[in-house]
């Protein structure tokens, strides 16, 4: 029973943090993911590991070199413009833009995290295509998992780090993510190197961001020659169904979404968008209430987007779950004691866990939830860029002042 007493529900960046920190401390533990396997879905764009979330987590769990031979610090650099194409600030311009200017906050793509995660963990302690629909409360504080296809009986530790529409929050409270009022379209381009130097050229090695009252365009160099492109706007939730635009059809969707809503943007703005020849994703983006919180529930608990979804308007959330999952691992550790079976004879040792856990992550969660909610006002405002490209400002100076 010891080595199925741990369950953690999701093998995104935060539970295969908390898998291999609890491995590496020789705590057992199980990672059931709805996924078939590690290629089934792209996974996205490219993130920022920050010092003391990301990148700290992945010291304690031994993996910071191997995440510096795949980060990219030069995607630092950002350049924002105005929507007719007046260029407020650009890092890639700067001549001595060294890595000393940079903030130690090196780019990867999520893809590449993963995959470093999932090469760090027990094989035999990932379980693909197990898709959760309930947690069971069974006598005695232990828990069964009810999966499509099974159930898997009696753990003592249920961590869901099953992200924005979790299924063990459920058994914490009836909260669920209401829309943000934001809803991206995704698309992007491959070999720009090659394909589309003016393209390259114009984004940059970072981010490009175009900030506007109800509407963004943001693009991202990731790694392998690609650019992620995300057009925003504010609109409401149904607009993806009803505002007329056929996704079906990547040509003229692009050129309806860029008439509509985009016309008076410059030309290499609307190139971002027409020269994505893949793509074309629309993501609807939600949260949960900010300071959201729940009774402590002894042998539950939530991480990352489970417990504080947000939109990505402060570039947190992964850092986010990777520092819960420290924090939550550096709990249920302590209270080993060089034994594993000391951490599960006296049921006390897991709720304290998880109650210390808690109050850190509800307050991060909540300040960051914060800042998020703030950018978010910002950047679909008319004066989001030049605020932005003020702030920037303001730091590089105190960089140089330091
Ligand atoms: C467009 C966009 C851009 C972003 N950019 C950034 C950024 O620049 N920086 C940043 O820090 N964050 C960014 N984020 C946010 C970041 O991606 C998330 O906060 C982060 O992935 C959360 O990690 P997680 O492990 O909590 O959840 P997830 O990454 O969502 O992982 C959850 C895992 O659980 C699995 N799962 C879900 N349901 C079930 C189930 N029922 N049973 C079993 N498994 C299940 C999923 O398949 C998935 O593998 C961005 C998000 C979006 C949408």
């Amino acid at each position: 029973m010891a080595s199925r007493s741990i369950a953690i529900i999701g093998a995104g960046p935060g539970g295969l943090t908390l898998a291999r920190l609890l491995q590496l401390h020789d705590l057992p533990c199980s990672i059931y993911e709805a996924e078939e396997n590690r290629e089934e879905r792209n996974q996205g764009g490219t993130l920022d590991l920050q010092p003391r979330a990301g990148q700290r987590a992945l010291k304690e769990a031994g993996l910071l070199e191997e995440f510096r031979k795949y980060s990219r610090p030069e995607g630092e650099k950002d350049k924002i413009v105005l929507y007719d194409g007046t260029v407020l600030w650009d890092e890639n311009e700067q001549d001595n833009h060294g890595p000393e200017e940079l903030t130690n906050r090196p780019e990867i793509d999520r893809t590449q995290l993963r995959q470093i995660l999932l090469d760090s963990v027990k094989p035999e302690s990932i379980r693909w295509s197990k898709k959760l629909v309930r947690v069971e409360a069974v006598q005695g504080d232990q828990y069964n998992l009810h999966f499509e296809d099974s159930v898997e009986e009696g753990f003592d530790l249920v961590v869901g780090a099953d992200g924005a529409w979790s299924k063990v929050r459920r058994l914490l409270s009836a909260a669920t993510p209401f829309y943000s009022g934001i809803t991206v379209v995704e698309l992007w381009a491959r070999d720009v190197e090659k394909a589309n130097p003016a393209l390259s050229k114009y984004v940059g090695d970072g981010s490009m961001f175009m900030f506007d009252e109800g509407r963004a365009i943001i693009s991202q160099r990731n790694g392998n020659n690609c650019i992620r492109t995300y057009a925003c706007v504010r609109q409401p939730e149904s607009w993806v169904k009803t505002c007329g635009i056929d996704w079906t059809q990547h040509n003229a969707a692009k050129q309806a979404l860029l008439d509509r809503y985009f016309a008076n943007c410059s030309s290499d703005l609307k190139h971002l968008v027409l020269d994505s020849s893949e793509g074309l994703i629309p993501r609807i983006l939600y949260m949960l209430p900010i300071g959201y919180k729940w009774d402590t529930c002894p042998g539950v608990t939530l991480l990352g987007d489970a417990a504080h979804l947000m939109t990505p308007f402060a570039g947190v959330g992964v850092n986010l779950a990777m520092a819960d999952a420290l924090d939550l691992a550096s709990e249920l550790v302590s209270r080993k004691e060089g034994r594993v079976a000391k951490l599960f004879s006296d049921k006390h040792n897991i709720t304290s866990a998880i109650g210390a856990y808690e109050k850190s992550m509800y307050e991060r969660g909540e300040k960051y939830a914060q800042k998020t909610w703030h950018g978010l006002q910002a950047h679909f405002s008319a004066t989001g860029g030049r605020e932005r490209a003020e702030k920037i400002r303001k730091h590089a100076a105190a960089r140089n002042v330091a």
